[in-house]
């Protein structure tokens, strides 16, 4: 069978995997396949796939069984059902497996039943989406919230309906996809700031208000990046917004909830609250559920997202369950349970980098759920994944287009119920699977490139 797993012993077997074309290759080379046949077009991706996920090395399809806890039942990477220690979900507060977060679920089901049943214009909404509304407003000091159906949904929606042809969007070069392909259909008018880079951010907006005085900027930045596990000057980017009437979104996806007092994320932790033009979110990593927003003080923002946000206005709804779900999990984070939960969370954070570091590995960034563990090269992530899955030490390793060719990294996420010993003992793990990863045989390339 095509998709057979090839039995593996890492002791032996590094050179016979480097030889089979698993490690080489990336998924750039199969973007945009050429010729007229669309159905067949792909049948090189799909064979390099394949290949990949014999020999153990295309760690994306897995399944989870259960909920996403700290120590979880992984299945797939060529590997049978397997319990292990999970750094590879983002449930960053344990609120997933909290019992009132899970009350509060079934109640509502109970009450409301599984469906929203239409778009937030078209009955969609419920009176938990009208409370989760005015809490996130309340959590940010933003009054005008508007709810999507997904965190990509919020991202996306709002730089193409406030964004128009004549505009400019102006975008850090780490930017998650949802936002750079929101950029990419708005208009055709966006510049990439280097990483973080507030002088550059500042020249370019120079150069455009030089030549342009009248098309609106929209300048986007994050309050955590999720690969990078960094954040940026978020005062400065909005001086400098100012300065050049620029108009600034910071995506909080990843922070909002798990970091900064109150679980006000980075722009509370950097004393911006009710001070950034607009924030967008995700309920997707600290709010056990799906679903996004967008925060800002504009009545009238509010509105011209409602009608021209294509994933407010055409798509359904949060249901009832997940605005529920959500809003119990403002709750928790933003209380005193939520303060205690950040602290762990953060111990957490906090001691894997050191022991990683004690081990000569390099961690990017600084503490936040997030520990990306670099490597580099593709092929060394892939490997290392695989042996730490034979570890029993599930993590994502991320390679282009998650993030830039040659930058892979092994991105590790942590939770509050994570345990110490959890952590002591993935720790060296982790540093054998990327040492050993790292020496091991440079991949054979194909004639075509591709493998
Ligand atoms: N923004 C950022 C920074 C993200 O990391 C993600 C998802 N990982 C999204 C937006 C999209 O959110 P969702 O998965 O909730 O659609």
């Amino acid at each position: 069978m095509l998709n057979e797993p090839i039995p593996f012993d890492p002791a032996h077997d590094l050179d016979a995997l480097a030889a089979s074309g698993a490690l080489g290759g990336n998924v750039a080379l199969f973007r945009q396949p050429r010729g007229p046949d669309l159905l067949r077009r792909s049948a090189p991706l799909e064979e390099w796939c394949a290949l990949r996920t014999r020999h153990g090395v295309w760690p994306y399809g897995r399944t989870l069984e259960g909920p996403p806890a700290p120590l979880a039942t992984v299945e797939g990477d060529g590997l049978a059902a397997a319990q292990g220690i999970n750094f590879a979900s983002q449930d960053y507060l344990s609120l997933a497996s909290h019992p009132a977060v899970i009350d509060r679920a079934m109640q509502v089901l109970a009450e409301s039943g599984p469906h929203s049943a239409g778009s937030a214009i078209l009955l969609g909404n419920s009176r938990y989406s009208a409370a989760l509304e005015e809490a996130i407003g309340a959590l940010l000091h933003c009054q005008q919230v508007v709810l999507f159906p997904t965190g990509w949904g919020a991202a996306f929606g709002a730089v193409t309906a406030l964004a128009h042809p004549g505009d400019h969007v102006v975008i850090d070069a780490l930017a998650h996809a949802s936002l750079r392909q929101g950029a990419a259909a708005a208009t055709r008018n966006v510049t990439v700031f280097r990483h973080l880079d507030c002088d550059h951010l500042r020249e370019l907006l120079a150069g455009i208000r030089a030549v342009d005085a009248n098309g609106a900027i929209l300048v986007v930045t994050e309050g955590l990046f999720s690969m990078d596990a960094d954040s940026p000057d978020l005062p400065l980017t909005q001086y400098l917004c100012r300065e050049y009437g620029a108009t600034l979104m910071v995506d909080v996806a990843h922070d909002l909830g798990s970091m900064g007092p109150g679980g006000s994320g980075a722009i509370g932790a950097q004393g911006m609250l009710g001070k950034i033009d607009i924030v967008m979110g995700a309920f997707s990593k600290t709010f056990a559920s799906n679903g996004g927003f967008v925060a800002c003080s504009e009545r009238s923002v509010r509105r011209q997202l409602q009608l021209f946000a294509g994933p407010h206005m055409f798509s359904n709804a949060l249901s009832p369950v997940q605005a529920a779900t959500v809003l119990e999990c403002l709750r928790i984070a933003t209380g005193g349970e939520g303060e205690g939960l950040r602290a762990d969370l953060m111990r957490n954070a906090v001691a894997l980098r050191a022991l990683l570091q004690e081990e000569g590995m390099r961690c990017m960034g600084s503490p936040s759920p997030i520990v990306p563990l670099w490597t580099g090269s593709e092929a060394a992530a892939r490997i290392a994944g695989m042996l730490l899955a034979r570890e029993r030490v599930f993590v994502n390793p991320m390679e282009f287009p998650g993030v830039p060719l040659g930058a892979a990294r092994l991105r590790l996420q942590l939770m509050a119920q994570h345990t110490p010993a959890q952590v002591r003992r993935a720790a060296p793990l982790l540093a054998a699977a990327v040492r050993r990863a790292l020496e091991a045989p440079r991949p054979v390339l194909r004639a075509s490139g591709q493998a």
